[in-house]
């Protein structure tokens, strides 16, 4: 079965954080912090619609000048979501450039800034190159409580964590995805078509097995039929990204609550567990911290990052504690 996306880790474990979501379908990708972005080409940041930002420490949101500078001259929008007061330090951001040279004929760019409070989004403006990025304030989006971004295939949740200031922990997770038998289809006589599309959308809105689809010919198939011949369900892909984080009890219930199951965690351990004072001091997980909240998520894989540049390059011990403590 195909897959929607493809997550990697933007740094070696020692350099800043980010996650990369690659789409395999479709001109796209999503970011998880943003901080050094040099391992990706600028056709890779071309492509990027969101970016999830835990918190606004350098190490996290430094490659946003990067990232501005090649979109500027480029349509598409730009997402960027960052908790509490995020939307104020974009705008301080942007207002540290001189913009004379945009006006109502430059390219159509707009970078939308938002921010979450753990609970929902509670702040949106638009920044528009056009209008040589003055802020407008814009309605929030109405999502389900914790969710960032909800799209037909899938949706990205967020958690706020203490790190001394919040700083959010991401979820994407993929809805039940349909595949298509063709030989079924052959047998039914339906062509292939954007009906398809339809069909789906039918049963991951949970439609009856009466609901009708129009097929082309006029004809119209029950959901039903369509669900037990033509289409195969399975579950959708579902990764964490977790970075930041005080070792408390809260953080630890919010980790586990968003990270369940997940097929993939992505989180960080940046000191040894006999380093755990220096973790408790600067607000970080251990990597047996890591481990423990992993094996209590009971998720598929834990890819651990955000390795402390203390241990000089040899990171097998803080890979190996996160590994024994995830298998406890
Ligand atoms: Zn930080």
């Amino acid at each position: 079965m195909s897959l929607l996306v493809q997550p990697r880790l933007i740094n070696d474990p020692t350099g800043d954080p980010g996650l990369y979501l690659d789409f395999q379908f479709g001109r796209r990708a999503i970011l998880f912090d943003l901080g050094d972005t040099s391992p990706l080409s600028p056709r890779e940041l071309f492509r990027v619609s969101h970016v999830f930002v835990s918190h606004a420490h350098m190490d996290h949101i430094a490659g946003l000048e990067r990232l501005l500078r090649l979109r500027l001259h480029r349509p598409q929008p730009l997402t960027i979501l960052g908790p509490d007061g995020f939307v104020d330090q974009i705008q301080n951001r942007l207002g540290s450039y001189s913009w004379n040279l945009l006006d109502d004929s430059s390219v159509d760019f707009r970078l939308v800034a938002q921010a979450f409070d753990g609970t929902r989004i509670t702040e949106a403006a638009e920044f528009p190159a056009r209008k040589r990025f003055a802020r407008l304030e814009m309605p929030v989006p109405s999502l389900a409580c914790g969710v960032v971004l909800s799209e037909p295939e899938f949706e990205v949740h967020a958690a706020a964590l203490d790190h001394g200031i919040p700083s959010l922990a991401f979820a994407f997770r993929q809805r039940e995805r349909f595949s298509v038998w063709r030989s079924a289809l052959d047998e039914l006589g339906l062509p292939v078509g954007p009906w398809i599309d339809e069909a789906k959308k039918a049963l991951r809105d949970g439609r009856g097995d009466e609901h009708e689809i129009t097929v082309p010919g006029a004809r119209k198939v029950q959901i039903g039929v369509l669900r037990r011949r033509v289409f195969r369900a399975s579950p959708g892909q579902n990764f964490a990204y977790v970075t930041d984080a005080a070792d408390t009890r809260a953080n630890r219930a919010r980790i586990v609550d968003l990270a369940r199951g997940a097929d993939q965690l992505f989180i960080e351990a940046v000191f040894l567990d006999e380093d755990r004072d220096f973790a408790s001091a600067t607000n970080h997980l251990t990597a047996r911290a890591a481990g423990e909240i992993a094996g209590s998520a009971d998720v598929r894989r834990v890819i651990p990052f955000h390795f402390s540049a203390r241990y000089g390059g040899s990171f097998s011990e803080l890979a190996e504690e996160v590994s024994a403590a995830f298998s406890r």
